[in-house]
């Protein structure tokens, strides 16, 4: 066989193994070896030959653990994912959980059937609106999922007059609320509606300290329900809760100045006198 004979047979014995060798890997294997085998000389298709000899049986092996390497760690990350999704609703789960229950608030008149107004309310928020005292707040997701943006009275500023001033003593937020979800009990008069009743905290309340404060005393005889009484102390008397009295409607809270004159610093989240929910009042008594 002549010279030229034997670079031809080379040649194409190396064309063969480098189609052979892109179909087995997709075509990625030792490209510089292909261009070497189509137009270098035979020293060259022998070195070539020989690199795709070498590389072809590691090639074959390494492949698969390739494909083995490859596939792993797919499955890991599907794996991963899945736990992944599966901690995500169950955090999410946890924390519809937190929501879930139920915090008791004061409602505006009318509202002290929970059950009903939680169910009848559609959150229009027209009771709001309507309330010239500006003192309906809608209830937070910390309250409840349930009954986030059903209406609750906040006394941070206003109080509940029963709309004495502002229709004659007919509640306003019961008059526009068109689901019954405020709705008096029948013969039930405004005034006689009892909202929640006013708690003082002594650890907190300034009077307890002996610095004369009275104005929970005050706004209640201004609110007309003479439901504080003040002990007979001397210059600083303490104020009590006359519960059979009061009626809830928050004028005590309102003006109560303990958060900004002192009991911050004792540790106080909220004043020193505070109506709380007839429910919370109930189930403290039961507990
Ligand atoms: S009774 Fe009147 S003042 Fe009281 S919450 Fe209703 S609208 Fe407001
Ligand atoms: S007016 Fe009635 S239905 Fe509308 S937000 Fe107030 S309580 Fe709910
Ligand atoms: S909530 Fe009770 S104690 Fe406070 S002002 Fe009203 S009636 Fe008086």
């Amino acid at each position: 066989m002549s010279e030229d004979e034997k670079g031809a047979n080379v040649r194409s014995a190396s064309g063969k193994r480098y189609a052979s060798m892109r179909a087995h890997d997709g075509g990625e294997l030792n490209a510089g070896a292909a261009g070497n085998a189509g137009d270098a000389g035979d020293g060259a298709n022998e070195s070539a030959s020989a690199d795709y000899e070498r590389a072809e049986e590691p090639a074959g092996a390494e492949a698969n653990a390739n494909s083995r390497r490859v596939k792993q760690p797919m499955d890991v990350s599907r794996r991963s994912l899945l736990v992944g999704a599966g901690g995500t609703a169950a955090l999410l789960c946890l924390g519809a959980l937190r929501y879930a229950g139920h915090n008791p608030l004061v409602r505006p008149p009318g509202g002290q059937d929970e059950e009903r107004l939680v169910s009848a309310c559609i959150r229009c928020e027209r009771c709001y609106e309507a309330c010239p005292q500006h003192v309906i707040v809608p209830a937070h997701i910390e309250d409840g999922l349930l009954g986030m943006r059903t209406p609750a009275l906040g006394f941070d500023a206003a109080w509940c007059d029963f709309c004495a001033k502002g229709n004659g003593g007919v509640p306003l937020c019961v008059e526009v609320c068109p689901t019954e979800a405020l709705m008096l009990p029948e013969g039930a008069a405004a005034e006689s509606t009892v909202l929640g009743l006013a708690v003082i905290d002594e650890a907190q309340c300034l009077a307890y300290r002996d610095t004369g404060c009275r104005y929970c005393y005050d706004a209640c005889v201004d609110a007309g329900y003479n439901a504080i009484e003040l002990s007979d102390e001397g210059a600083n008397p303490h104020p009590r809760v006359i519960a059979d009295k009061c009626v809830g409607c928050g004028a005590c809270e309102s003006v109560c100045v303990s958060l900004t004159t002192g009991s911050i610093a004792s540790g106080a989240t909220e004043r020193a006198v505070v109506v709380r929910p007839l429910e919370t009042l109930r189930e403290e008594a039961w507990s």
